[in-house]
């Protein structure tokens, strides 16, 4: 995979989870999880997914810290996962590809995750900022997004929970201009 898209497995593990659902519960949705990443498989214990889990609340953590503005608190959490998570970094050619980086060929499958997320993102904050890191806006939501628009104005994760806020904003403003004319009516009696 090229270098860019190990911040992709950040965006991956921690969307497994929003208010309403939680789809890394067992070590079948954890299989699901890692099935698209072949470089990241390997025999899977319910302590990896204990890690997979804990892993996702810290990398969470970082976006709740980075969109409500505690700009070094973020830097600091980044920080110590690229510490306890090092990167084991090996030139590959595989499948007949250019000799690229792979920067996870060692350690346990949690291990490399991590070391892989933490590395994607240190990468990723390095080179476009922390202030492209977002929570999506949408009732029910939560999920995490690099907002990579010219003007930083990425609210939402989707296109489909973009237009639900829409929507739920455009009831908002009918029931409250109702209310209006009731109330209206109600002076006039
Ligand atoms: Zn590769
Ligand atoms: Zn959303």
């Amino acid at each position: 995979m090229d270098l860019a898209s190990y911040a992709d497995l950040v965006i991956e593990l921690v969307n497994t989870q929003d208010p309403v659902q939680d789809s890394l519960r067992d070590l079948d949705s954890l299989q699901t999880l890692l099935e698209i990443r072949p470089h990241l498989s390997g025999r899977l214990t319910r302590r990896d997914l204990d890690a997979m889990r804990d892993l996702r609340g810290e990398l969470r953590m970082i976006f709740t810290s980075a969109v409500s503005g505690r700009h070094e608190d973020a830097i600091e959490r980044l920080n110590s996962l690229l510490i306890q998570h090092p990167i084991h970094p090996q030139l590959s050619g595989h499948d007949g590809q250019d000799w690229h980086m792979h920067l996870t060929e060692g350690g346990s499958v949690p291990d490399r995750y991590a070391a892989g997320a933490s590395m994607g993102l240190a990468v990723y904050v390095s080179t476009h900022g922390i202030e492209r890191l977002g929570i999506c806006q949408a009732p029910l939501c939560a999920k995490v997004y690099f907002d990579t628009t010219a003007n930083r104005s990425r609210r939402h994760c989707s296109d489909l929970c973009a237009s639900r806020a829409d929507v739920a904003a455009y009831r908002a403003r009918r029931r409250e201009n109702a209310e209006a004319e009731i109330g209206g009516r109600d002076c006039g009696r």
